[in-house]
Parts: C-alpha cells; sequence; structure tokens
C-alpha cells in the first residue's frame, strides 16, 4: 500500500542518536511513527513531502500507526524530484584477491556496500578507526554507560567507573552531519573481521581558500571555479553559535550562557539550513589486513555511488561533486585511480581532489585545468618518487674465483694431560683447508636480478662477501678471494645485508623518521615503506623495537632500499614472514629493484619466494661450484628507459 503525506515532526533520542529516530508523517487521514536510524531522520523538516510504502501491518501505539525498520519503504519529493530513503542504501560489490605469484584469480569475497544502521556497526566503526590514527595514545570514541558516565576508548567495554554496560555515543572527529557507509563481508570465516573499511561523508566544508606557488592565499577558490550554491549553504553550526550567542549578549547583557545549550540549538539549525550540490568523503578507512587487495578503492566507488542515488548526506539538492582533502593522497593515489582530480592546495597546504558526479561538473573541472595558470598538470599529485639510480657502469665478473677456509687446529688451551696425549701422537699444530667454492666463472649484467640458491653452508654467503668487498675495497680475508679476480664496477654503491654481520641499525627513531633521514624525500620514504610491505600510519611512526619479528624484517628491507643503492646483496631474504607476506613483500621489492634498474643478488631457500622475485637469473650454488642460469619469462615489469 503505498500512502502520501507530510513530516510532522521527528525525534531523535539524544544518547542513540545515530542508529535510531522516529519520524513522524500525516498522510490521507493517519498518524505514521516511522521507526529509522537518528542520521537519517534528523535530516526531515517539517513539512517535507513524503511517499511511504507500507510492507507490513502497522502496529497501533497512541493514537500511531507505528512502522519498524523493515515495515516501510520511503521516498521524499525535492522540488519535484523523488529521493529513495528508506531501506538504507546497500549493494552487493566484489573484490578480486590475485596470487602475489601467478596473477591467478585466488577467491573473490562477496561484500556489501551499505550505510551504517545497528549500534554494532558503529562499534565496529569506532574498531578500525584506531587504525587511522597517527597516535596510538588517542581514543577514537566516547561511550556511556548506562548510569551515564561518559568515557573514551576504542572498543566496546564496561563503563570504568562504575562497571556497567556502555554504548556508543560518538566516534570522535565526525560532526553531526556525517554518515557512514561501511563495507561488510557477506560470507566471512571465523578469523575475518565482519567490516572491512568505512567511508565518512560529510556536508563539503563551509570555506575554502588555496595557497598559490608564491605563497599567497586566493580566498573561496570553489566558488571562483564552480557555481556558488553547490557549496552553500553548508553544515556551519560554529557560524551559527556565534551568531545565537551575540545575540544573547544583546538580549541579556554579560551574563553567562550555557554553551550545551547553545551548540545544541546551533546543530539542529545548521542541519535544518545545509543545502549543497556536493558532499565531502572525509574518511577512509580500511583494515590493516586488507589495504593491498584494493578495498580503498572499492570502498570511495561505492561512496560515490551512494551520494549520487541518495543525495548523501541531506538528501536535498541534487549532487553534482565530491571533494576531499586530504594528505594521505600525495603518498597514495587510490582516490585519483578512482577518478578523483587534484586541483588545489589549502590556504594549510593539504591537497583537495575533486570527482564530478556529472557532466556539468566534468566540464568546470577540465576548463579549471586548462585555463587556470598554477592548477596541476592533468590534475595529478601522486608520483612515483623513488626514481632511478645510477646503473652499474659494467658487469660483475667472476674469473677463477677460489675460495678455500683455513682452520687451525691447535692444542693450546687445551687440559694439560690432554695435550701430553696429542703431542705423544705427534700431534701439535695443524691446518685445516676447506674449498668453498671453486674456480668460478660467470658475469651479471647491470640491472640484473639474481636470486642465489642453494644448501646452507654451500657458500651462498661467501660469494656475497667476496662481492662486497671487491665492491668497496677490504682486504681483510673474508672479503678477499683465495685466488681469481673479481671485477665489481668502481661506481657501485652496495647496500647489503647478512644477519648477524651487517644489518642496518635504527636506534630510537621512528621508521618512517629512519627512512626519511636516509632518502631525504618524505614521498620516497612512504613509497619504499609501502613497498617493504609497511603501509600501516600506525608502523610508521613505531619505533624499530616495537615491531614484531616479520615487521623487523620488513624495515631492514625498507632501510637498504632508502640508501638508494645500485647494488644491493640480501642474505636470507625474507625468513621470517609468513608465506603470502614473503610473497607480496617479495613481488613489492623485485619491482621497485627494476624500475630503479637496481643490481641485486638476493640469497633465498623459499621456492614460493623465488617465484614472486621471478628473477631474471638463478646463481645455484653448491658443492664448491657455482652455476649461473636464465630464469624470467615474464618481461612485462622491464623498465622502459
Ligand atoms: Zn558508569
Amino acid at each position: 500500500m503505498l500512502v502520501r503525506g507530510k513530516v510532522t515532526g521527528s525525534e531523535i533520542p539524544r544518547f542513540k542518536h545515530r542508529w535510531f529516530g522516529i519520524l513522524e508523517v500525516e498522510a490521507e487521514g493517519e498518524k505514521y511513527r516511522l521507526y529509522m536510524t537518528g542520521n537519517v531522520a534528523q535530516w526531515f523538516l517539517s513539512g517535507d513531502e513524503v511517499e511511504i510504502e507500507i510492507i507490513s501491518r502497522p502496529k497501533e501505539k497512541e493514537g500511531f500507526k507505528v512502522l519498524d525498520f523493515d515495515d516501510y519503504r520511503l521516498w521524499k519529493f525535492y522540488e519535484g524530484d523523488k529521493i529513495p530513503v528508506w531501506p538504507l542504501f546497500e549493494k552487493e560489490v566484489e573484490a578480486k584477491r590475485y596470487s602475489p605469484l601467478t596473477g591467478e584469480l585466488l577467491y573473490t569475497y562477496k561484500i556489501r556496500a551499505r550505510e551504517a544502521k545497528y549500534e554494532s556497526d558503529f562499534e565496529a566503526i569506532a574498531e578500525l578507526e584506531q587504525y587511522h590514527y597517527a597516535s596510538q595514545k588517542e581514543k577514537v570514541a566516547l561511550w556511556r554507560c548506562e548510569n551515564g558516565h561518559i568515557f573514551e576508548a576504542n572498543t566496546k567495554q564496561n563503563c570504568p567507573i562504575c562497571g556497567a554496560e556502555s554504548h556508543i555515543l560518538e566516534i570522535k572527529g565526525s560532526t553531526p552531519a556525517s554518515r557512514f557507509l561501511i563495507l561488510e563481508l557477506v560470507e566471512r570465516e571465523e578469523y575475518e573481521p565482519r567490516i572491512l573499511s568505512y567511508v565518512r561523508v560529510d556536508p563539503p566544508i563551509p570555506l575554502m581558500h588555496r595557497r598559490l606557488p608564491n605563497g599567497k592565499v586566493e580566498k573561496n577558490i570553489r566558488e571562483k571555479v564552480f557555481p556558488e550554491e553547490w557549496f552553500h549553504p553548508a553544515f556551519w553550526p560554529e557560524r551559527i553559535m556565534r551568531e545565537l550567542y551575540e545575540e544573547l549578549k544583546r538580549k541579556y547583557g554579560k551574563k553567562r550562557i550555557a554553551r550545551s545549550y547553545l551548540w545544541e540549538k546551533a546543530k539542529w539549525k545548521a542541519l535544518a539550513e545545509t543545502n549543497t550540490a556536493g558532499a565531502r568523503i572525509a574518511r577512509v578507512v580500511v583494515h590493516p589486513d586488507y589495504r593491498s587487495d584494493g578495498l580503498g578503492q572499492l570502498s570511495v566507488k561505492s561512496a560515490l555511488d551512494w551520494i549520487a542515488e541518495r543525495r548523501i548526506p541531506e538528501m536535498r539538492k541534487r549532487k553534482h561533486i565530491v571533494e576531499t582533502i586530504a594528505q594521505m593522497a600525495r603518498y597514495n593515489p587510490f582516490f585519483e585511480k578512482v577518478g578523483f582530480k587534484f586541483l588545489w592546495e589549502t590556504a594549510s597546504g593539504r591537497p583537495v581532489l575533486f570527482y564530478p558526479l556529472t557532466e556539468e561538473a566534468r566540464e568546470y573541472i577540465e576548463r579549471f585545468l586548462k585555463e587556470d595558470p598554477y592548477a596541476p598538470e592533468d590534475g595529478r599529485l601522486w608520483r612515483p618518487s623513488y626514481g632511478r639510480v645510477e646503473p652499474l657502469k659494467g658487469p660483475i665478473v667472476f674469473k677463477n674465483v677460489s675460495k678455500v677456509f683455513e682452520s687451525e687446529l691447535d692444542i693450546k688451551g687445551l687440559p694439560e694431560e690432554i695435550q701430553e696425549l696429542l703431542k705423544a701422537f705427534g700431534v701439535r699444530h695443524r691446518v685445516i683447508q676447506r674449498p668453498v667454492l671453486r674456480n668460478l666463472n660467470f658475469e651479471i649484467k647491470p640491472g640484473e636480478l639474481i636470486a642465489v640458491v642453494g644448501a646452507s653452508g654451500a657458500g651462498k654467503t661467501t660469494l656475497l662477501r667476496l662481492i662486497l668487498g671487491s665492491a668497496n675495497g677490504w682486504w681483510e680475508e673474508r672479503f678477499r678471494p683465495t685466488s681469481g679476480e673479481i671485477d665489481v664496477p668502481e661506481n657501485a654503491k652496495v647496500s647489503v645485508m647478512i644477519p648477524g654481520e651487517f644489518e642496518p641499525s635504527f636506534g630510537s627513531e621512528s621508521i618512517l623518521e629512519h627512512v626519511y633521514r636516509k632518502i631525504k624525500d618524505l614521498n620516497a620514504a612512504v613509497e619504499v615503506l609501502n613497498r617493504a610491505g609497511l603501509s600501516d600510519a600506525v608502523l610508521y611512526r613505531a619505533k624499530y623495537s616495537e615491531l614484531s619479528t616479520g615487521q623487523k624484517e620488513r624495515a631492514k628491507i625498507a632501510s637498504l632500499l632508502a640508501e638508494k643503492p645500485n647494488l644491493l646483496l640480501i642474505d636470507e631474504f625474507s625468513a621470517h614472514l609468513d608465506t603470502l607476506t614473503a610473497m607480496r613483500v617479495a613481488k613489492k621489492v623485485a619491482e621497485i629493484i627494476r624500475e630503479a634498474g637496481i643490481t641485486a643478488l638476493i640469497i633465498t631457500h623459499r621456492p614460493e619466494v623465488l617465484k614472486a622475485l621471478d628473477p631474471d637469473k638463478v646463481l645455484f650454488v653448491g658443492y664448491g661450484t657455482a652455476k649461473l642460469e636464465a630464469h624470467r619469462k615474464s618481461k612485462k615489469a622491464e623498465p622502459s628507459q
């Protein structure tokens, strides 16, 4: 049954305002109470025209017909347009996970993108939010216990004051105008999280100025590029609060005024006034275990559909444009991959990106990019910044190289009676010689990625030491061949990791500081950390000692890459990483090595790592010999010069 009517009021309980609210509608002589989320109910004004489709028979209560969450559908009319409101936006999407070694499809996640609706959704959002904050000390949500105590915490817990059960009150940093879209796993294993990511959508910010390259600030830049009414009136309770305050001061003199009362009033007035043709993506947070699977892009795409279809957040004017102000966009291009264009920096230097939802908006953006003297080329912000290294000037050549280990058997230090016995047998002093590498001849070309394999004790590490010694001109015994010659080009800049012998030392600085100090470019530092598999901002600020064994190994690889070597020697690559992480890191490290033109010898004993590295050649070391064989089949990632 369909009925048409008008909104007569709403009721939003203060302490569960996000996930519960009631909309009152008069339609065809009947009074309805529609149960919905407060996040939706709060945007309705008395007099708004609506249409209700009644699915289940309403319950009669105090003269009202009450419709619960699943009992109805609702549309609202705005200037002749019919906007779907309830049930909330929901869409099934798929995300694919590919094998890091073969590129084959491993499996497909079934995901539901939907607006947050239940208390448990907001609890899950708080849990995800803690991965977004740079500081682990900061608490991300406010909670309220049944006795009214309010406290801060990251996850649901009992009240620290009285021990009673608590309910989430607010996600810190969100505004009353914020709405939340979540990506939920449809089918999941026990160990998988229910919610993989969330996107927070707000109205556009009320004011935006841009900073020009000469440092000057150009005011209200959006209004010079797009129609003014696209961004106004925005949600701006602070301005309304100031006005109310001034008004009360004029009326009552300098008496004290309750700020919380004013804030509440300003909030409702601002919600009623907001009516823009834009939206702002204020947050995108993906569960750290799922960051490499394209879920960031998928979350943003789903949010764009939601904004366009439902006119999120305020459900009034048609939406033309979506803005986002994100420092992170400098380091991770996922907004650009979705189709956002970088137009300028705010007065405080943060990049602003826009996505056109309509053809009209696309034209405004294109015109700006073409005509504005300061517009960034093609609206691009992110660029790979690791760059290329100066390649080795020639090959590394082994000519008849042998390495013999000598050890002395000495009876000194043994108990006297045993010395006497050994002397009686004629054993006083003996030299033991053990050949490790015998008469090696091979050549490694500049830019080649070589995987070194062989049994333990076969001489792999010795081989790396000899190359290191030749590159650095070291004359200590263990860095020199016993006979033969190793040529390493004079421009070699070596970075080496041999556990227990040569390892980056971190001290007490944060991982990001460490890498930045070495590479001296912040973008490149973040790029190196991401490629090494440390893509979580919480890890950037962690100290080395706070990392897990596997994270430490990744940090060491990042540290080596940050030295920008043209010759990289790594012993026992990824020994402490689980299989999937090891393959992921191997693939990314191989990518950066190839793109940068680094010559690399990497020892591994793991077949899956060997496959993921996809080396140009494999050097088999064993029984004193070493054999170099071509390996690489795919040439797709070859750097283009
Ligand atoms: Zn309490």
